[in-house]
């Protein structure tokens, strides 16, 4: 089958790779100069399957409240009334505990998946994309949330996430450069299995394995719209580097625009509930003096991830609740350094850090719900990966890949369905397979 996929971001690409290998004609569509030049850029870093709890649970109002005072607070969200407000409501909804534990299984399973694809996928291209496996150290500072911190991990166990509770001595066994941190550190949790490695240069060197086994990727083309005929989409709009608008056509359209599917998908009548949280990342040259990370760490009171890199060491976290925009502000980016000091006063040269600003495609429950089939026949969505897209890409573009082809998705997975229910869905993979 023809296939286009929109988008090249570290979705996309993965499945622009995953469809290439069940057969398919892969073009993919991006506007930018090359792939993994948005979200994908400078990300946190992290294949965390541990990082399963999400934003939305039964603590989260609370913290929210107490963040909103704070000048320094994680979260950065001006009230209005707009076209968030369904979207917080869903938020609300998916506090409750029950959903919150039905959103962790969801993650968890499709996270534990996708990074056991991802190991499969790098012997088998031997991309090196700077991945440090030496596990996710998270630590705590506050007695409460290492309490919590502790049920999570057993809850996770209970879900087959080797994440296990590590007093402060074990802490800083593992990371080493913590020590300067000590004093704050009352315990931590650790995640042997979990790894980091730069999304960025995966995305680049993953695009290129596809150009070398026959797919196509037209940089510079802005993707205008989907044009639908009856209940499928017969072609996609776009306007390439001349400024020249074209319409393409393929059998089938993966839509992995990351915040941007819904604008595309809107005319369409197809609603997604994606918002753009906007989140900033610091990379901090390091050299041998200094006295840097090198396991990946969470700082669950700063909400921050540390990921390293040969010479980097990066700096993830903040949340934007306020449109597309990615100007950075000054405020969000010395907090950042503050905290990173705060931890690593020797951990790198702080004075040369490089700030970026991306925009996490975010639904209320953190989990890509509406991933899976749409209302249109031929069309796919592989959207919504809020803080976890790049713990997810390899797993969301295999499983998408299956449903392209016909076949069921490995992960035990709430797929959308987009018209049909979720039992004619398996029927209807199950009778292609056969
Ligand atoms: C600060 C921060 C830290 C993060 N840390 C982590 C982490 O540690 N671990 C983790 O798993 N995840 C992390 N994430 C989340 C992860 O980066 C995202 O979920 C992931 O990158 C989303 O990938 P994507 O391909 O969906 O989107 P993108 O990378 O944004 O790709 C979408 C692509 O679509 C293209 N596009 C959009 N609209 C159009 C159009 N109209 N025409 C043509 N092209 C278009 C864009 O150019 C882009 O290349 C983090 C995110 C942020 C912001």
């Amino acid at each position: 089958m023809k296939v286009i996929v929109l988008g090249a971001g570290v979705i996309g690409t993965a499945t622009a790779w995953y469809l290439l290998k069940a057969g398919h004609e892969v073009t993919v569509f991006d506007r930018q100069s090359g792939a993994g030049l948005e979200t994908s850029y400078r990300n946190g870093g992290q294949i965390s399957v541990s990082h399963a709890v999400p934003w939305a649970n039964p603590h989260a109002p609370g913290m929210v409240m107490s963040w909103l005072s704070r000048p320094d607070s994680p979260l950065s969200f001006h009230f209005g009334f707009d076209q968030r407000l369904p979207w917080i409501a869903r938020f609300l909804y998916e506090c409750l505990p029950s959903r919150t534990l039905e959103n962790i299984r969801q993650i968890i399973n499709l996270a534990t998946y996708s990074r056991q694809k991802l190991i499969e996928l790098r012997l088998e291209t031997g991309i090196d994309a700077d991945f440090v496996d030496r596990g996710i150290l998270h630590i705590y500072s506050s007695p409460r949330m290492f309490d919590r911190a502790a049920k999570e991990a057993r809850l996770m166990q209970d879900f087959g996430v080797n994440r296990q509770i590590k007093n402060v001595a074990e802490c800083l066994t593992i990371e080493p450069a913590l020590k300067a941190f000590r004093n704050h550190i009352i315990g931590g949790t650790y995640t042997n299995d979990d790894f980091s490695g730069d999304a960025h240069k995966f995305t680049q060197s993953l695009a290129s394995k596809c150009e070398q086994i026959g797919a196509q990727f037209q940089y510079k083309t802005n993707i205008l719209k989907l044009i639908p005929e009856g209940n499928h989409i017969a072609g996609v709009l776009c306007s390439n580097e001349t400024g020249k608008n074209e319409t393409c056509i393929a059998d089938a359209y993966v839509a992995a625009l990351g915040s941007y599917t819904p604008i595309l998908l809107k005319p369409l009548g197809i609603r997604l509930p994606i918002i753009p949280a906007g989140g900033y990342s610091a990379s901090i040259p390091v050299r041998e003096t200094h006295d840097a990370p090198i396991t990946s760490l969470i700082n669950d009171e700063f909400k921050l991830v540390f990921s390293r890199y040969p010479k980097t060491l990066r700096i993830a976290g903040m949340v934007d609740i306020n449109g597309y925009g990615t100007v950075l502000d000054k405020d969000r980016c010395n907090t950042l350094l503050k905290r990173a000091q705060q931890m690593f006063p020797n951990g790198g040269d702080y004075e040369h850090a490089e700030f970026w600003k991306g925009l996490r495609p975010s639904e209320p429950g953190n989990t890509p719900s509406h991933l899976g089939f749409t209302n249109y026949t031929n069309l796919f969505n592989n959207s919504g990966h809020g803080t976890l897209g790049w713990t997810m890409a390899c797993g969301s573009g295999q499983a998408i890949a299956d449903l392209v082809s016909g076949k069921r998705p490995e992960p035990d997975f709430r797929f959308a369905c987009g018209s049909a229910s979720y039992t004619a869905l398996k029927k209807r993979c199950q009778a292609k397979v056969a």
